[in-house]
């Protein structure tokens, strides 16, 4: 297994730890932020490859080396990860404990060890409160990586001790000629739509692309449109879907109430946040009442808020979520 290539767009935050590092002051924490869908996990990695290479040069880890390939593969001794272990679910404080105790630990190769915590967001208080003491006394050749799109989600306690490099969104015409290369066989059209539909975010964009998942945007979208005249069949959409599908089905939602909102004030449709689907949104505009969008923006996230932390069922949240559309009931 080979390293990934590095992205266009992590060339601000790579140079940013790079002279760090250079300087002979590299970070013990650093907190990699920006919306989802930008590779900020493999900018991670590669950040712990060019610690843990036997051959790094100015630009990076060789790639090439036994470290780079057990880096790749997520088994290097002095490489730990921690994640939930499926998505959606928190981190098991466990896995922060362990880490914690191996940061704490002489590294095996007498090197650097490094860490990564994805999604950091993910950690409940009993995690932050494990990583709390290798914040506040890191280890020496130490590097700490969490990796969030939430980070406003992330204690202050441990916020506050991490260097932060931001991974911004692409500019348009970087996105599409990456997403491009990547997707030789997809016609330019379906390309923009992709984008349009990841916010800009090219590795979105092309998960998208790759799982057909834009068709489960249009079905989710075809959903929300029909709600108010057929409530049953637009929760029956959720019939097969599974929590993930859940939380993009909630965020597209929650999303397109936002450009619903806008486009009610008048907004042209290239400050949406779907641009793409502006026409279909627009049908909804006639008779449109506010202070009911408003009411129904506030369920939606309360519904993601419930997938992501309880164990509701996904087709109920999805139903209610409908029924709440159709009946413009009142917020409970
Ligand atoms: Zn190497």
């Amino acid at each position: 297994m080979a390293l990934p290539e590095p992205l266009p767009w992590h060339e601000v935050p790579w140079r940013a730890f790079a002279a760090a590092r250079a300087a002979g002051r590299p970070p013990h924490a650093v907190l990699l932020w920006g919306p989802p869908g930008l590779g900020k996990g493999l900018l991670a990695r590669r950040m712990a490859a060019a610690l843990l290479c036997e051959a790094p040069a100015e630009a990076g880890p060789c790639g090439a080396c036994r470290a780079c390939g057990l880096v790749a593969a997520g088994t290097h001794p002095d490489l730990v990860l921690a994640a939930p272990e499926e998505p959606g679910r928190p981190i098991p404080v466990d896995a922060v404990r362990e880490l914690a105790a191996r940061l704490a630990l002489a590294s095996h190769g007498g090197g650097w060890r490094v860490a990564i915590l994805e999604p950091a967001e993910r950690m409940n208080v009993a995690a932050a409160n494990a990583l709390l003491k290798t914040l506040e006394e890191p280890g020496p050749d130490t590097l700490l990586v969490l990796v969030s799109h939430l980070p406003g989600r992330l204690p202050p306690t441990v916020r506050s001790r991490c260097h932060r490099l931001r991974v911004p969104v692409p500019d348009a015409e970087t996105a599409r000629r990456w997403l491009a290369e990547r997707l030789p066989e997809v016609a330019e059209d379906a390309l923009a739509a992709a984008l349009a539909a990841a916010h800009g975010a090219p590795l979105l964009a092309e998960s998208l692309s790759r799982e057909g998942r834009l068709a489960e945007r249009a079905a989710v979208l075809e959903a929300w449109l029909q709600a108010a005249r057929d409530p049953a069949a637009a929760g029956a959409v959720a019939a097969d879907w599974d929590r993930a599908a859940l939380e993009r089905a909630l965020g597209w939602l929650e999303g397109w109430s936002v450009d619903l909102a806008r486009l009610a004030a008048g907004a042209s449709a290239d400050v949406l946040g779907s641009p793409d689907l502006a026409a279909r949104l627009r049908t909804l505009l006639e008779g449109l009442d506010l202070s009911r969008l408003h009411r129904f923006h506030g369920r939606v996230r309360r519904a993601r808020r419930l997938a992501r932390e309880s164990q509701a069922g996904v087709q109920p949240l999805w139903e209610d979520v409908m029924l709440a559309w159709a009946g413009g009931e009142e917020e409970a």
